[in-house]
Parts: structure tokens; C-alpha cells; sequence
């Protein structure tokens, strides 16, 4: 008599799922979504996963970058959310992950364009975050000159940066000597 008491005062405080929707508050950290139009492949989710859920590396060719997600791995922890500069990666409130037999169900995944260094031929990013990136320089505030030495630097892989930086330097010295 006593829990039927407690019952009419307080109604029913349970819901009928899964015959009845659940709805999660608005702070609730489901399944990461992806969304391929808007990631530029800057890596930043894939370092930031503590997990490992995330990866990104070149496929066998090196002419596109591969993202990967799987579900089963991922902590929803919220990090790739955080840390990602164009919100192509958003936790959802989707909570219901189970699948059936394929587990391809639980990757999602991208492939992005790659572009490649002007001196040496070699594929070092995608195009997407070059493409990004002259867009930013483009708002920094550099004189014209500066402007166009960093976008011809953007072209340049890391490797043959420092090879020309290292030239510069050499011949500066050279210079000084004679
Ligand atoms: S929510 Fe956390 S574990 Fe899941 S993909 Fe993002 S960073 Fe990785
Ligand atoms: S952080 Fe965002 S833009 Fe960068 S690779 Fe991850 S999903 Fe793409």
C-alpha cells in the first residue's frame, strides 16, 4: 500500500522505451557525426582521439587522404568535437548504436583530394586545407609581398621547406665570407 501511495503521489517516472521515444538532453554525448563537404583533413580529430577511433593516413597510391571512424572504438569523449576548426565532426544525441551482422555499419568515412609540393612532386596535403588555409592568409594582415611568398611557401612540402630554408641560410653565410 505504501509503494502504491508513493506511485499516486509521484506519477509514473519511468518511460516506456523502446515502445516510447527517449529524448537525451541537450549536453548528451552520442554517436560523432561526420560531415565529408566540410572537412579540409587537417588531422587534428584524429591526433586529438584518445582512443585511436579516428584514423587518417594516405591510401597505397598517397593521392587521396582517407578519414576513418569506427564506432567501436570511439569513448565519446567529445575531444574531435573540440578541437575540430570546421565542425565537420559534431557529437549527436544519437544513443541507439547496436547493428545487426555488417560492422561496416560502424565506420564512417571520407577521402580527400591531395595536393602536391611544387618542388618535388610529392603529395604532403590535401587540397582542401591548402585551400583553407590561403583563405586565412588572405584575412591576415601581410603587405602584398608577404602575402604572395607565403602562398607560394603554402605549395611547398615541409621537407623541401627546410631543404630551401637551410639554402638560404648556407648562401647567407657564403655571402658574409667573401
Ligand atoms: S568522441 Fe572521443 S573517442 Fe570518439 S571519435 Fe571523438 S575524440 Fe575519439
Ligand atoms: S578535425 Fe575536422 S576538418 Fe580536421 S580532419 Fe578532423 S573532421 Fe576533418
Amino acid at each position: 500500500m505504501k509503494f502504491i501511495d508513493i506511485t499516486r503521489k509521484y506519477g509514473n517516472t519511468t518511460y516506456g522505451y523502446p515502445f516510447e521515444d527517449y529524448s537525451v538532453n541537450d549536453h548528451y554525448r552520442g554517436l560523432p557525426k561526420y560531415v565529408y563537404e566540410l572537412c579540409i583533413g587537417c588531422s587534428a580529430c584524429g591526433i586529438a582521439c584518445p582512443p585511436n577511433a579516428i584514423k587518417i593516413a594516405p591510401n597505397e597510391k598517397g593521392d587521396r587522404l582517407v578519414w576513418e571512424f569506427d564506432c567501436g572504438r570511439c569513448i565519446f569523449c567529445g575531444r574531435c568535437d573540440e578541437v575540430c576548426p570546421t565542425a565537420a565532426i559534431r557529437l549527436s544525441s544519437e544513443f541507439e548504436l547496436a547493428i545487426a551482422t555488417n560492422t561496416d555499419d560502424m565506420i564512417q568515412r571520407g577521402e580527400l583530394d591531395m595536393e602536391y609540393c611544387t618542388i618535388c612532386n610529392e603529395p604532403f596535403s590535401t587540397k582542401r586545407l591548402l585551400d583553407y588555409t590561403n583563405e586565412r592568409l588572405k584575412n591576415a594582415i601581410l603587405s602584398e609581398g608577404r602575402l604572395k611568398e607565403a602562398q607560394v611557401y603554402l605549395h611547398i612540402c615541409p621537407d623541401c621547406k627546410q631543404n630551401a630554408a637551410a639554402g638560404t641560410v648556407i648562401a647567407k653565410k657564403e655571402e658574409k665570407i667573401r
